[in-house]
């Protein structure tokens, strides 16, 4: 970091902001009792799309001009950290909506395609789901078995997608296929992106059962077969769809890292609690040394994943002010951003940095305060009617989604010591 990144860290938030982050507080506490009967019996939360609704939370980093709040990357994480405090389901249900779905589409997609779709999507009447990972492409997408075909005025996609968030619910999908070749039938060709509506025919979803966590939301398996989508929703540029699909990453990572402040601090305020109450040995367990050996660790763990993650949302509306700039004053924009635009892939290469030190970080962090929190609560956080098992259980995805947490390792080891090393 030079001086001139200080001086671009201002935390500082305006009378308009702190009024959206109390509206979204209001909304948390709202959904608080219900989001736990959900849970205990594994239901969707259908009280989320209504309540973030009202407040604009569901087009909260989006351009007014689509139907959002405009709200800067700093606020939106602020607001997806005072989420995570009520669970990673609710705040996953926006990383999938708004980080790796509204996002992808106010980043990439043209004009005709934004104006049909986001302003849908900010007012809640579509969800939306990203559609990447499949059975055999995982960490690797780059061996992804869906492929696509060209006809004359539409795409056929055949294919499988696993893991969709959202997925039984959305009525729009980015995903993401290889060119299949004409001679056997393999996908070969660079990746491409697409936008699948709910008119496309040939996608049947199946809900994936028996998750470990994350209850309230659901995830989906995707079988395109001889799905239909017209030539209009081709997503940026024929072949770059595998660039696409690592920017909505740079946002979700983002997403993930910010939620799981929110993890560290409620689990922190609910062991605080409970260490003041609860007392063994004639003594409240607070006065027990290595009880708060547990809290400080926690502190020290919300305090560092935080600041981290301001300083990356920062970083990431940098390269959003940068990015409009350029596609202001660029008709070629998509092409000229990608191949030689040095400060673009420098800016990229820092948001994209910093996004994943603080998913990687941040993620681990929530999981060691959910442990430690069940530490402290003992038998009583042993039930999930209890929040702290509850984060626990959930907060063990945050290390595998969004890019797992090895090959996030991988990923700053290589950008440490330069492409030449990638290890992955
Ligand atoms: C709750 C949940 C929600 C999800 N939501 C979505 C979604 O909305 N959309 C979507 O497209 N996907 C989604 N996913 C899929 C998720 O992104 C993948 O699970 C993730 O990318 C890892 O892929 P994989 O599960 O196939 O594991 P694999 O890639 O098979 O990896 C297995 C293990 O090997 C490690 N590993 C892999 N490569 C290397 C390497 N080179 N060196 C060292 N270790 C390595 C991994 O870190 C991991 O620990 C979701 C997953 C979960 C669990």
């Amino acid at each position: 970091m030079c001086y001139h990144d200080l001086s671009e860290m201002n935390f500082n938030i305006s009378r308009r902001q702190k009024n959206f982050l109390m509206r979204v507080d209001d909304a948390s506490k709202l959904l608080r009792d219900y989001e736990e009967e959900c849970y205990l019996n594994e239901r969707i939360n259908d009280r989320i799309i209504p309540v973030f609704k009202n407040i604009g939370m569901l087009g909260c980093p989006i351009s007014t001009k689509y139907g959002g709040m405009g709200y800067d990357f700093l606020t939106y994480c602020l607001a997806l950290e005072r989420i995570g405090e009520e669970g990673s389901s609710v705040r996953t249900f926006l990383s999938a909506h708004t980080s790796i779905g509204q996002l992808v589409l106010q980043g990439w997609a043209n004009e005709a395609q934004k104006r049909e779709y986001l302003p849908r999507t900010t007012r809640g009447r579509s969800i939306i789901a990203f559609a990447l990972t499949e059975p055999n492409a995982g960490s690797d997408p780059t061996s992804m078995e869906m492929v696509f075909e060209e006809k004359s005025d539409h795409y056929i996609l055949n294919g499988r997608k696993q893991w969709v968030g959202n997925g039984t619910i959305a009525d729009l999908l980015t995903t993401y296929a290889k060119e299949r070749n004409s001679k056997d039938l393999r996908g070969d060709g660079k990746i491409s992106a697409f936008i699948v509506d709910k008119d496309c025919q040939g996608i049947k979803r199946k809900e994936i059962k028996n998750k470990l966590g994350l209850l309230t939301i659901k995830n989906a398996e995707l079988v395109f077969r001889n799905c239909i989508v017209p030539k209009k929703n081709l997503l940026g540029m024929k072949g770059h769809g595998l660039s696409i699909a690592y920017s909505a990453l740079i946002d979700g990572r983002l997403s993930v890292a910010a939620g799981a402040v929110g993890v560290i601090k409620d689990c922190l305020t609910e062991s605080i609690f409970y260490a003041k109450h609860r007392t063994q040995h004639g003594e409240l367990l607070g006065k027990k040394q290595l009880i708060q050996e547990h809290l400080a660790k926690m502190v020290v763990s919300l305090e560092s994943s935080r600041w981290l993650v301001y300083r990356a949302a920062i970083t990431r509306q940098r390269l959003q002010h940068y990015v409009e700039t350029f596609k202001r004053e660029n008709i070629d924009w998509q092409m000229k951003l990608n191949r030689s635009n040095e400060k673009y892939i420098q800016i990229r290469n820092e948001a994209d940095r910093l996004s994943a030190i603080s998913k990687f970080y941040a993620s681990n962090c929530s999981f060691d305060a959910a442990n430690r929190s069940v530490q402290i609560f003992g038998s009583s956080g042993y039930t999930k009617k209890s929040r702290v098992a509850r984060h626990f259980l959930d907060s063990r995805a945050t290390m595998i989604y969004e890019g797992a947490n090895e090959v996030l390792t991988l990923k700053i080891g290589s950008q440490s010591l330069g492409q030449e090393f990638r290890a992955y």
